[in-house]
């Protein structure tokens, strides 16, 4: 099952409290023990405060009529010692959190979520967009386990007090003490009526808060594309829709909550009222101490308010239940299998074998009994429309995700049986928009190679021809790219992504259009890079404009996920092809308008 399909069964169906408990022991990994120990302390910590509560009653007969000393202070004592015992049981409950295994259990849970990060197929993370993952990992975690104990020890005193309460009363008088019981079955209905509409709500605020956090991060990053598109307001507008969204959500659940709510609190008030009723009706008949019903009066005065709450923390435990599906669904995603016994190619001759795929979401397939053979220390470019699939061969390459059918080798070994780490090592990859963290130029190069010196770094930084303009920066290496900004221009981004890759020094490496939205001078610096990176390598280049790979080794004409045609650029233009009608569709249109070329028979032949 696919990531937003967990997501989405997580979203439409109402879990059972044992499941709820389930989740969030799971979610306390190693230290379940003492999350388990410390709720069930809080409820031991509740049922003593409920007798403490109920030493009232027999205190109350020991002073009303006749206040004696004697009779009294025993029952002052045990009450006090029952007080004590409820403060220290509580005490150590809570020790989860201020002991610091509620912070300890956050971090483990956000490093599970960051681990898994770094091992489900990247395929599945581009169906998740950035503000849904930050929420999972942020805003989950913490909604799961700093609440949960707060929760619970409120839950516990508004049904596990009374209860012990009424268990007690049944001593003094059996009559009140079953009434006081007879109230608690009524909240099991009332119970299950709201919790489906406060599991929807909560579900629903959940998504639209991901959803707000999620348009609010992109409309930051790319407030500099949007500018350059005049289209700043019709994305604020998208942004304002969506917190307009979360409103609207609000709004229905406080409409929808505060009704049934009033309800249920008024229905149990009255249920508490009854018993006294009848209680006093006792009294007048002569059958009950007039100090129980005093006891009891106070008593109920003290629990009252919290029961009749109680149903509102089921809009807590959704919050709590909502999250923790979050983060299993994140965390049953499976990695890709690995193949044994592990291998190590020994050359680096890339071939794809048949090769069939479809994504999870797509229904047709993107690929068809893909072959081709990349020599080593070839040039192949992928040509073809834009949707044929080109990116897709390069994702399968890098394990993004596996085929369904087929297989890839490099120098003769299944990708699938190569080690993660190793296959990473083999490949560098290029993109066309080139992400700089925000750190030293120095230390955005050397990511590549963890290991690598200063002076490893400046040989790679002058292979890829930035050394000068690195240099010319106010503190050369260890200028932050955050302090600068957007004072690197699109080439010069472009070749620091170049020297990472030189600095990898990996022995396949794959173009995906480095060059396509770069001005003509930016790109004569920019391909001068590349001619040094690619020296020597198996490449795999994602081509535009067809004038950049006329030279390639051989050119794979990709169209419908199915290999049309392919060859060396003359060959393509003698046979007459696809490849030849693009070529001369670029070539009358020139660079300058190249992005509207079409082929008389083609729609969008270009990317
Ligand atoms: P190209 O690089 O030639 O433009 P792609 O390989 O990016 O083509 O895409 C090939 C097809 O697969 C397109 O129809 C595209 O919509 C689809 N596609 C790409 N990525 C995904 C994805 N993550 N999930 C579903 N479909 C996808």
């Amino acid at each position: 099952m696919s990531a937003p399909q967990h997501i989405a069964q997580a979203a439409s169906h109402i879990t059972p409290l044992r499941e709820t408990w389930r989740l969030l022991m799971q979610a306390a990994r190693s230290r379940a023990p003492q999350l388990r120990a410390s709720l069930i302390g809080l409820c031991v910590a509740a049922a003593v405060q409920g007798l403490a509560l109920a030493c009232l009653m027999p205190l109350f007969q020991a002073l009303i009529p006749n206040p004696e000393w004697s009779a009294a202070f025993p029952w002052l004592l045990t009450m006090m010692g029952l007080m004590l015992a409820t403060a220290v049981i509580r005490w150590w409950a809570q020790g989860f959190d201020y002991r610091g295994d509620m912070v300890r259990n956050t971090h483990e849970l956000r490093s599970e979520l960051g681990e898994q990060l770094r091992r489900i197929p990247l395929e599945m993370l581009q169906d998740k967009r950035a503000g849904g993952v930050n929420a999972t990992l942020l805003g989950n975690v913490d909604e799961t386990l700093s609440y949960t104990l707060t929760v619970a020890n409120m839950m516990a005193t508004a049904l596990v007090t009374p209860i012990a309460v009424a268990l007690a009363a049944l001593w003094f008088d059996w009559r009140l003490g079953l009434l006081l019981l007879l109230v608690f079955p009524l909240l099991i209905p009332l119970y299950r009526w709201r919790r489906p509409a406060y599991g929807r709500g909560m579900r629903m605020l959940v998504e639209a808060n991901e959803r707000a956090s999620a348009d609010i991060l992109e409309y930051t990053q790319g407030l500099p594309v949007l500018r350059a598109a005049c289209c700043v307001g019709e994305r604020a507008e998208r942004l304002q829709a969506s917190v307009k969204h979360l409103e609207v959500i609000q709004t229905i659940g406080e409409k929808k909550g505060a009704k049934p709510n009033l309800i249920l609190a008024t229905v149990m008030e009255l249920a508490i009222l009854s018993v006294v009723f009848v209680g006093t009706l006792f009294v007048v008949q002569g059958t009950l101490d007039v100090a129980i019903l005093a006891a009891l009066l106070v008593i109920v005065v003290r629990f009252g308010e919290p029961l009749a709450t109680f149903v509102l923390y089921a809009k807590i435990i959704d919050l709590i239940e909502s999250a923790l599906g979050k983060i299993n669904a994140m965390l049953r995603i499976k990695p890709l299998q690995q193949q044994v016994p592990i291998q190590t190619p020994q050359s680096y001759e890339v071939r794809f074998e048949d090769v069939g795929f479809s994504y999870a979401r797509a229904g047709e397939a993107t690929l068809s009994e893909l072959n081709a053979q990349l020599p080593v220390h070839s040039l192949t470019a992928l040509v073809g429309p834009s949707g044929s699939g080109k990116t897709t061969v390069t994702r399968l390459l890098m394990r993004h995700a596996d085929p369904q059918t087929g297989r890839i080798t490099i120098g003769g070994v299944d990708v699938r049986a190569i080690a993660p780490e190793q296959l990473n090592a083999l490949i560098s990859v290029v993109f066309q928009d080139v992400y700089l963290f925000d750190d030293t130029i120095l230390a955005n190069i050397r990511m590549a190679r963890p290991d690598a010196s200063n002076e490893e770094v400046e040989r790679a930084a002058r292979a890829a021809h930035c050394h000068d303009f690195i240099s010319r920066l106010p503190a050369g290496y260890a200028t932050r790219v955050g302090d600068i900004g957007g004072r690197l221009s699109g080439g010069e981004r472009q070749r620091i992504s170049i020297a990472r890759a030189i600095l990898k020094n990996a022995p396949i490496v794959i173009l995906d259009e480095p060059t396509a939205a770069l001005d003509t001078e930016s790109e004569v610096a920019v391909q001068a890079a590349i001619d040094a990176l690619v020296r020597d390598r198996t490449v795999i280049v994602i081509a535009h404009r067809l004038s950049t790979i006329a030279a390639a080794d051989q050119i794979l004409v990709i169209d419908g996920g199915r290999m049309v045609e392919s060859g060396q650029h003359a060959e393509l233009l003698a046979s007459n092809g696809r490849y030849a009608c693009m070529w001369q569709a670029q070539q009358s249109a020139k660079n300058w308008h190249a992005g509207m070329a079409r082929c008389p028979d083609e729609e969008a032949f270009v990317s």
